[in-house]
């Protein structure tokens, strides 16, 4: 398990070296590495970690997903876009393990998404053998 604590409503974490510091005091060497998030406004994907991509998609979901557009959960809990958006980049990401490295391509980065901040995050990591 990781915690993180984000400092703002939306931000971006790379969480690699997080990932990769788990996996190194587990027992697996090869296998998968389960990374799922345990909330419902945050989000998980791999991509480049590039500033100027990860503002270019934080756009893209504000478009596809703008704020108090008149969503019926925003009569109960006033954050229906951080769901929405949540649920376009998805809660989990699954990476091959070889010998207790992240087989990740030269610009992939696991990329954690904080959508309704700033909160205390929690985020479940599983190393599962071959
Ligand atoms: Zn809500």
């Amino acid at each position: 398990m990781i915690e993180i604590d984000s400092g703002k409503p939306v931000e971006v974490m790379d969480i690699t070296p997080s990932v990769q510091e788990a996996l190194r005091e587990s027992k697996v060497i090869n296998g998968i590495c389960l990374v799922y998030t345990l909330h419902t406004t945050t989000g998980l994907t791999v991509n480049e970690a590039d500033p100027a991509l990860i503002k270019d998609i934080l756009n893209l979901l504000e478009r596809v997903a703008p704020q108090g557009a008149g969503y019926l959960h925003d009569r109960s809990d006033g954050n229906a876009h951080a769901h929405l958006r949540a649920a376009l980049l998805g809660s989990s990401v699954v990476i091959p393990v070889e010998q207790k490295r992240l087989v990740l391509g030269t610009w992939q980065r696991i990329l954690f998404f904080e959508l309704d901040g700033p909160r205390r995050r929690k985020i479940y990591i599983k190393a599962v053998p071959d």
